[in-house]
């Protein structure tokens, strides 16, 4: 038997993420599958979306070109631009579409030899302070881009920095400012991210990014009924299993120390695979579907579970790290962390794919 570690990703519920997606944000949503997909693997993910989504996201010309070579022919969008100017070429050839974050850039396409023209979301600054260009910048980088003859459409794009908060005002304040940035201007528009389609519905405009909700994320606070569905399961199973008596140490440092007599799991699944090192002692995780929790520090390639109160839990048994039942979100706050980041961490895991 080989490793029972496995990321079982399932297509219905990626699906079901992007429908959902649409139906809150309303006009076109491009589906971002940068960075592997959050982990799910970007080409399998990018073709199970192909014939839904309106376009893809990615965060470098090396992710694009590998969705194009799959086969993917939707409009692909370079979240962060160009790093060189030479990679203008390149977006050329392969048809892509490319923000613009600075005003230096607009020299780059001034000088490009371009065989048509270019399709550029240019990064408005409406209080990230990121990327992007403030208001008046954004005005003048309009006109110079219009007048150089060397672009086509241009979506106007900001990104909000707490999205996920509710109660901030910081979000309405972007919208704000960015509505102001774009007055009167021939533009198309983007503004919202997960966050902003699940909770801020003055965002929604022309264009909707949505990333970590297809992947069943959630940085908002669950406000509606209709939430995204988690789309991997990160199981693995018990390899072993002893009986402590009471105060015994388990695992490195010696950090937990049993306080009653102690049926102990160790289960194949460690910080070498993605899983947080910084999960405390007490972390959820669901064993043969029951919940219960992890004892001490994570070690690279195994962590250990506490098997008591769960009748029949034996070498063999099914442990479930996150996914349906047990939101990675969940997991990402008791390892003082977010869920985008264990799902781009994920690895060493088989990778299953499932309708
Ligand atoms: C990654 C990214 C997104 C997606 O953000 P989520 O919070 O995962 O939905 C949207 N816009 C830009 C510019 C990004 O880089």
């Amino acid at each position: 038997m080989s490793r029972p570690l496995t990321a079982t990703i399932r297509f219905s519920a990626l699906q079901h993420n992007y429908k959902l997606a649409k139906r809150l944000h309303g006009g076109l949503v491009l589906a971002i599958v940068k960075a592997n997909a959050y982990g799910h693997g970007a080409v399998l993910c990018a073709k199970a979306l192909d014939t839904l989504a309106d376009g893809f996201g990615v965060a470098s010309i090396e992710e694009a070109i590998q969705l194009r070579e799959a086969g993917i022919d939707k409009p692909i969008l370079l979240l962060e631009g160009w790093f060189e100017p030479s990679e203008l070429a390149l977006i050329q050839q392969y048809n892509l579409w490319t923000a613009m974050h600075s005003v230096a850039q607009i020299t780059d396409i001034e000088n490009a030899k371009l065989s048509k023209p270019l399709t550029l979301w240019v990064k408005i600054d409406s209080g990230m302070h990121r990327l992007g260009m403030c208001a008046e910048t954004f005005r003048l980088a309009y006109d110079r881009l219009r007048n150089s003859n060397k672009v086509g459409k241009i979506v106007a794009m900001t990104h909000f920095s707490r999205a996920d908060e509710l109660d901030s005002q910081a979000t309405p304040q972007q919208i704000e400012r960015f509505n102001k940035a774009v007055a009167g201007l021939d533009v198309e528009t983007s503004l919202c991210n997960s966050g902003g389609i699940l909770a801020w519905p003055n965002g929604h405009s022309d264009w909707g990014r949505a990333g970590v909700m297809l992947y069943g994320g959630a940085g908002t606070h669950r406000v509606l009924s209709d939430w995204p569905l988690p789309v991997m399961n990160l199981d693995s199973k018990v390899m072993a299993v002893r009986d402590l008596p009471a105060g015994e140490p388990i695992g490195y440092g010696a950090c937990f120390y049993t306080d009653r007599p102690t049926r102990v799991g160790v289960v194949a699944c460690g910080y070498a695979d993605g899983y947080p090192r910084a999960a405390p002692t007490g972390t959820p995780v669901l064993i043969n579907g029951q919940r219960s929790r992890t004892l001490g520090r994570v070690s690279m390639d195994m962590l250990m579970v506490d098997l008591n109160d769960i009748p029949n839990a034996d070498v063999g048994s099914t442990v479930r790290l996150w996914g349906e039942g047990l939101p990675a979100s969940e997991v990402a706050t008791a390892a003082s962390t977010i869920d985008y980041e264990l799902f781009c961490n994920v690895k060493r895991a088989r990778l299953i794919y499932e309708d």
